[in-house]
This record gives C-alpha cells, sequence and structure tokens, in this order.
C-alpha cells in the first residue's frame, strides 16, 4: 500500500516520483519496460538542463546553430547566443530519472499496467507478470499518448496528435554537414502540416518527419525526406509514436492527476514534450503533497500549469495554424526567420519557457513583415 503510484517510467512520471519520495510520500513508480527506447527526438532546452541538473555526460551535443530550409530550398541559419538546444538519447536520459527516483527512496516495479480498480476509497492496479495488484490512495497517470490511466479513470480524450516517425543512422559522408548543426525542414513534401527535423547524436544522426495522425502516409513522407537528403544508408532503428499537442480538456481530478503526453502536454508547432513532461511532473508531484500533507485540492496543479504555459500553448497553436498550411506560407515564414530580432526573440522563450516582452517598435515591425511576407508568399 503506497500513498501515490505514479504510472509509466518516462521523464513525466520518473521526475513526479522523485520529488515525492524526496518529499518522504511513499511512491511507487511503475514502468511497463525498463530497457525502452521511447521514439523521440530528444532535444532540450538549457533551462530544463539546469532546473533538472540534467549531469553533463548526459547531453551529448550542445547545439547553438540552427538552420531552417523552406520548400523552394532557401536555408537561413540562426546562432543562438545565449544558450544552445541539448541532445541526449532517451535510452540513457530515461533510465537516469528513473534511476534519481529510486535513489530519493522511490519503489520502482517493471510491470505493464492492465486495469485499475477504485475500491473503498483507494485503488487497486492490477499488473502484467502474474504480481499482485499494488495498491495507492493516490494516482499519477504518465502514461503516455495512449495513456491507460485516463481512459480507465474517466478523463476527456487526447485530442490534437501527430504520428512522428524517426529514423538513426550512423555518421556517413552526406550527414557529415549535420555534425553540429540542428535543421528544421518546412517542405510540404517532407510534412503537408507539421515540419521535418535532423538533429545530430554523438553516434548517430536523427532524421525524422510527422503529420497530423491518420491523414497523410508518414512511411512515404519519411522516404521522401531520406531521398532529398540523398541517405542511401540503410537506418539502423526506426521508431514510431503519437505526439498529443493539445492538453486534454481537463487533466486533474479529486485523486489522480495526468501529466506529460498522458494530459496532452506537447506544444503546438514544435512538438516539444520533455520539458513540460518533467515541469508537469513537478507541479503534479508539488500538488499531491500539498493533497496529502493538508488536503489542498489536486486541481491546482492544472490550474497552475495552464497559467504559466497557456500563452505560450496558445501563441504556438496559432503560428501552426498561419503558417503550416500550404508551401506559400512556409515559404513566408521560413523569410521571416531571417530577421534577427524574430530569432532572437524565439531562442529566449524557448531556452526559458518564458514569453519574452519586445519593446512595440520591434513588435510592430515583426507584425508589419509577417503581413508582407503572408501577402508576398516568400
Ligand atoms: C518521434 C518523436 C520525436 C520527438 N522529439 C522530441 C524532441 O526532440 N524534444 C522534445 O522535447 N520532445 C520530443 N518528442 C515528444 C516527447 O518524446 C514526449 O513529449 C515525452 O516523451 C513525454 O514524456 P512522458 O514521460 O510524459 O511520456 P513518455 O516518454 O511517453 O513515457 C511514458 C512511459 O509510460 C510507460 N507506459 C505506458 N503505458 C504503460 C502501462 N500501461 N503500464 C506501465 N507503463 C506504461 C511507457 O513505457 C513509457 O516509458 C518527440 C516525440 C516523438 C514521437
Amino acid at each position: 500500500m503506497y500513498d501515490v503510484a505514479v504510472i509509466g517510467g518516462g521523464p513525466s512520471g520518473a521526475v513526479a516520483a522523485a520529488d515525492l519520495a524526496k518529499a518522504g510520500i511513499s511512491t511507487v513508480l511503475i514502468e511497463r519496460n525498463l530497457e525502452n527506447v521511447k521514439p523521440c527526438g530528444g532535444a532540450i532546452p538549457l533551462g530544463l538542463i539546469e532546473e533538472f541538473n540534467i549531469p553533463a555526460p548526459l547531453v551529448e551535443k550542445k547545439l547553438s546553430m540552427m538552420s531552417v530550409r523552406s520548400p523552394g530550398g532557401r536555408t537561413i541559419s540562426m546562432e543562438m547566443p545565449n544558450g544552445y538546444v541539448g541532445m541526449v538519447r532517451r535510452e540513457r536520459f530515461d533510465s537516469y530519472l528513473r534511476d534519481r527516483a529510486k535513489r530519493y527512496g522511490s519503489a520502482i516495479v517493471e510491470a505493464f499496467v492492465r486495469e485499475i480498480r477504485e475500491e473503498n476509497g483507494r485503488y487497486s492496479i492490477h499488473l502484467s507478470k502474474g504480481l499482485p495488484p499494488v495498491e495507492a490512495s493516490f494516482i499519477i497517470g504518465a502514461d503516455g499518448a495512449n495513456s491507460k490511466t485516463a481512459s480507465a479513470l474517466g478523463f476527456p480524450p487526447n485530442e490534437l496528435q501527430v504520428l512522428a516517425m524517426q529514423q538513426r543512422f550512423g555518421y556517413c559522408d552526406t550527414m557529415k554537414p549535420y555534425e553540429e548543426l540542428v535543421e528544421i525542414w518546412f517542405d510540404g513534401e517532407v510534412s503537408p502540416d507539421f515540419y521535418g527535423w535532423i538533429f545530430p547524436k554523438t553516434d548517430h544522426i536523427a532524421v525524422g518527419t510527422g503529420t497530423e495522425f491518420r491523414r497523410h502516409d508518414l512511411k512515404a513522407l519519411q522516404r521522401r525526406f531520406i531521398e532529398k537528403l540523398g541517405i542511401t544508408e540503410t537506418p539502423y532503428l526506426e521508431e514510431t509514436a503519437k505526439i498529443p499537442m493539445k492538453p486534454r480538456k481537463s487533466f486533474a481530478a479529486d485523486r489522480v492527476i495526468l501529466v506529460g503526453d498522458a494530459a496532452g502536454l506537447v506544444t503546438p508547432a514544435n512538438g516539444e514534450g520533455i520539458f513540460f513532461a518533467m515541469r508537469s511532473g513537478r507541479l503534479g508531484a508539488e500538488a499531491m503533497i500539498g493533497k496529502i500533507q493538508n488536503d489542498k485540492p489536486l486541481h491546482a496543479y492544472e490550474k497552475k500549469f495552464r497559467k504559466l504555459y497557456s500563452q505560450i500553448f496558445f501563441g504556438l497553436q496559432v503560428l501552426q495554424s498561419v503558417y503550416y498550411k500550404s508551401d506559400r506560407r512556409r515559404e513566408s515564414f521560413v523569410a521571416i526567420c531571417e530577421d534577427r530580432d524574430v530569432q532572437r526573440i524565439t531562442f529566449d522563450s524557448y531556452l526559458y519557457k518564458k514569453m519574452v516582452p519586445a519593446p512595440w517598435t520591434v513588435q510592430m515591425k515583426i507584425f508589419m513583415k509577417n503581413i508582407y511576407h503572408l501577402t508576398k508568399g516568400s
């Protein structure tokens, strides 16, 4: 019998379990596969690395150079003067976070959660492998985009979902120029409604693309991307998963909350989820501690998350709706990225997830440029 069962041992669940255990709450983390390799680009902002004290060896690359490419092949290079994008490999990253939770005192159980029953004011969590059920007073659902916790306990659906695919290639001559560069392709042939990415790691390059779930042939898009890049090698790993890019209508109830992908906390337009998974894991654990120690409502967690991040989600949703619609619009978007103020605002907001206010003269200039490029179509 535990105070809290955290279901799912990705970044959101591992952070929640660590924070709870550290506060002396009896916690169990249930993960179906401790060797799991989550399909993911593994790009994380500097703010995350600092806040969660990610050890240097886990951050395989610190990249401050980035380029964006338009449908017509126009490439804009951008440099981050005040920070970098960190590149991690999820198999190492997640495992480190789970070990940290264990070091703080969380129990770890490797099993698949099959069923959750509510009996006499507590939860009985039924597991695979013939293991006995786990009993807990509270649950944190951190079990990803297809969350069983959410469906078993009656949360509204995860709505806007992108299906994304990524292939890992060993370094070859064609990909050498990308060793220290993140490149994003805004090209309808690579993705008609999302984007394609090239992320370098120490021992491989990850190339991937995404598209709205069930709208296009994802494999064909990825094939075209690889052809366009001129890669002839065979990937050594291929991974596909959903990205839920819209918060569920509600993700907190009286005795259970959802965090990370289970709650739909991935930003539109860029599909960034690791930061929000870890932040929601932390905020969720904070609310759980308040509930257990002072009977404070768990809904405070959802309220706080929305207060902190709704503006960012809304801004990126607008950006995606306006600019990801056609190649003409994508061409305009890449043209706008050439503006130094746009680059500065984008990177500052990305690195620490704070909307950085710009002087009104800069805002006016950017607004006018948007109108100009959208009208001109380049
Ligand atoms: C192809 C792709 C590329 C991406 N690239 C990036 C990127 O570069 N940067 C970024 O920030 N985000 C990226 N994302 C998004 C990011 O991967 C997720 O937002 C993030 O992993 C969410 O973390 P989480 O802990 O909430 O969920 P997950 O990482 O999905 O973890 C859920 C865990 O729950 C476990 N689980 C599931 N069901 C059960 C069950 N019934 N019982 C027990 N355990 C269970 C799973 O095994 C898994 O370990 C990408 C996503 C995809 C698909």
